[in-house]
């Protein structure tokens, strides 16, 4: 589902060129959950970002769903991001926006008229278990509740790929475990491809089936992990 080859990308910092990824390819099958565990620094968010080409490669090839995204043109990538959706540490809701109109957002940018956006939103947050706060602003939810609505949002226009950056840095232990549990799910029930970025071994430990160890720019280690509440 997704093929990274090869990717370098690098910063220019005070202190001189940093690569940031240093030569990393990884394969991701269609139905992983995989994640990508290191320090902070380690590059992960920014190996995360190439994926949708949020961050640019200075080289190498980013393969999602057959697809080069670098050939793409505007347009089509665009599109393409449409079936990647992207979830953040701290959440990134509109907070002036409704959770209803945080979770359309993306449905409207997709043209959809008004009755298809409420049954899309009402169908996301259903599987979000966060149906009841449709007309709550963020300010009122949670860290646990934001994130669900985030996911929802995350997965409205029915993406084949969902990468989380550090879904769970921000909340208590108790909310990580509900929050991975609901990653677990529509990753079985809609088939979505999950990628996580974490310095938690507890978040790998608890979904992912594949991990990444990544240090100062470079996979050091990758293997295949038993996991219990993993069903492929
Ligand atoms: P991680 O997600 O593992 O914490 P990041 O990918 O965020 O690591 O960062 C990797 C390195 O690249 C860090 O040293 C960070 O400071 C640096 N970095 C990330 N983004 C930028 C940027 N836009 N400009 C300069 N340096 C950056
Ligand atoms: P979040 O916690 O929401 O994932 P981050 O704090 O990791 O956000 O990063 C926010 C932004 O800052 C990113 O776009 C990242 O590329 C950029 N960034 C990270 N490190 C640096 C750095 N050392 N210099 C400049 N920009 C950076």
């Amino acid at each position: 589902m997704i093929s990274l080859r090869h990717i370098y990308k690098s910063f220019d910092t005070p202190a001189g060129t940093l690569a940031a990824v240093n030569n990393v390819s990884i394969e991701i099958e269609k139905g992983d959950i995989y994640g990508i565990i290191g320090f902070s620094g380690a590059g992960k968010s920014t190996l995360l970002r190439t994926i949708n080409l949020l961050e640019r490669p200075d080289s190498g090839t980013v393969i999602v769903d057959g697809k080069q995204l670098a050939e793409l043109s505007k347009g089509q990538l665009r599109q393409e991001r449409q079936s990647i959706g992207m979830i953040f540490q701290h959440f990134h809701l509109l907070n002036n926006l409704t959770v209803f109109d945080n979770v359309a957002f993306p449905l409207k940018i997709a043209g959809m008229n008004k009755a298809e956006r409420r049954k899309g939103v009402e169908e996301c947050l259903s599987i979000l278990d966060i149906a009841d706060k449709i007309d709550a602003y963020p300010a009122k939810l949670s860290g646990g509740q934001k994130q669900r609505v985030a996911i929802a949002r995350s997965i409205a226009n029915h993406p084949k790929v969902l990468l989380c950056d550090e879904p769970t840095s921000s909340v208590d232990p108790q909310t990580t475990g509900d929050i991975l549990k609901h990653l677990a799910h529509i990753n079985r029930r809609l088939g979505i491809t999950i990628v996580i970025v974490t310095h938690e071994m507890d978040v790998v430990r608890a979904i992912c089936n594949k991990v990444a160890v990544m240090e100062h720019g470079v996979i050091v280690e990758d293997f295949e992990m038993n996991n219990s509440n993993y069903v492929p």
